[in-house]
């Protein structure tokens, strides 16, 4: 770069580079999505294709990324992690959320005419996200965050399940379900739901009950066990590792299928059978 008397500005750039050995989370979440679900006519409480749709940009973002080891969406948000040894753009939390966030724009907007072939998208409602990173100390402070997320889920899509259920079904105004549905517990919607329309909760849909967790399948691409990312990973810092060991292991990541799941990430099992994952 030309050396000039106006390149002392770039010293007013802050550092924010994102401590070290830790795991990085950055959530997005859809820009006003209440307005541009209403506009764009998104199924009620659930629309499956508006869900997809994200699911979709999310492997994408996953694909370009083999820095990430698992993300978990749910309504018009997703969280993605990154793996303590991650030192992509140095740590640096603008550069790292800005990255997803575009990263993951694009590829929403640029499927959008896949799953909604009959509503174009037109200004001024364009899907747009925030970003913001966030790093935890442990995996156990981790699986609380992921958790955290999937207990959300499950709290708003009972009510919503429940209130749209009531409205639609029931012919009740909004204004009457909500004061309804006020200060009840989960067993109080189960009983509604069940009871006065028939309706098993358990008997959702998963992807609606639990959201979508995407993560690295090696087994399907890569048989032997001692060439997966987990063994070379393990318990060794990105700093102490040679190059050329970084990018074998960059590669099996980005050759890995990146796998669909709607699942329990609360339990252990999720996590146990899936070692690599937080390895
Ligand atoms: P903000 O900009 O503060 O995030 P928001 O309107 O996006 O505002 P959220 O709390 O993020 O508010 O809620 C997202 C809203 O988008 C949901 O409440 C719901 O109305 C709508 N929405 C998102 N995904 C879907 C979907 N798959 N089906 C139906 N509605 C959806
Ligand atoms: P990074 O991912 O670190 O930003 P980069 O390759 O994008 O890497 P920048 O420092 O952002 O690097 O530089 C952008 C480069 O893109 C310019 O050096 C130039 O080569 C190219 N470029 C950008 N806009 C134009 C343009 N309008 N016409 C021709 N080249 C362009
Ligand atoms: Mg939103
Ligand atoms: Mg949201
Ligand atoms: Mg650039």
């Amino acid at each position: 770069m030309a050396n000039s008397r106006f390149e002392y500005v770039k010293s007013f750039e802050q550092p924010d580079v994102l401590l070290p050995n830790t795991w990085i989370v950055v959530r997005i979440d859809g820009r006003g999505f209440h307005k541009l679900s209403d506009h764009y006519a998104f199924a009620k409480p659930n629309d499956r294709r508006a869900l997809d749709l994200m699911n979709a940009a999310a492997v994408e973002v996953m694909k370009e990324l083999p820095d990430l080891c698992i993300a978990y969406g749910v309504s018009d948000e997703f969280s993605f992690v990154f793996h303590p040894n991650c030192q992509l753009f140095e740590r640096r939390n603008g550069k790292l959320v800005t990255t997803i966030v575009s990263t993951f724009t694009a590829h929403y907007i640029y499927k959008w005419s896949e799953y909604f072939p009959e509503r174009p998208l037109l200004p001024p409602y364009l899907p747009s996200f925030d970003g913001r990173a966030v790093i935890y100390p442990n995996n156990r402070i981790l699986r609380d965050y992921m958790s955290w997320r999937q207990v959300d889920c499950h709290i708003n899509n009972l009510y919503n399940t429940t209130f749209w259920t009531m409205v639609l079904q029931g012919g009740m105004s909004n204004t009457d379900a909500e004061q309804e549905l006020k200060g009840t517990v989960s067993a109080d919607k189960n009983e509604i739901l069940f009871k006065r329309f028939g309706i098993n909760y358990n008997n959702e849909l998963e992807i609606y009950k639990k959201g979508t967790v995407l993560y690295r399948q090696y087994e399907l691409e890569e048989p032997k066990p001692a060439k997966s990312p987990s063994d070379e990973e393990s318990s060794v810092v990105e700093s102490q590792q040679s190059r050329s060991q970084q990018d074998k292991i960059r590669k099996l990541r980005r050759k890995a299928q990146v796998v669909i799941d709607h699942v329990d990430i609360i339990k252990d099992e999720f996590w146990e059978k899936r070692p690599w994952i937080l390895s």
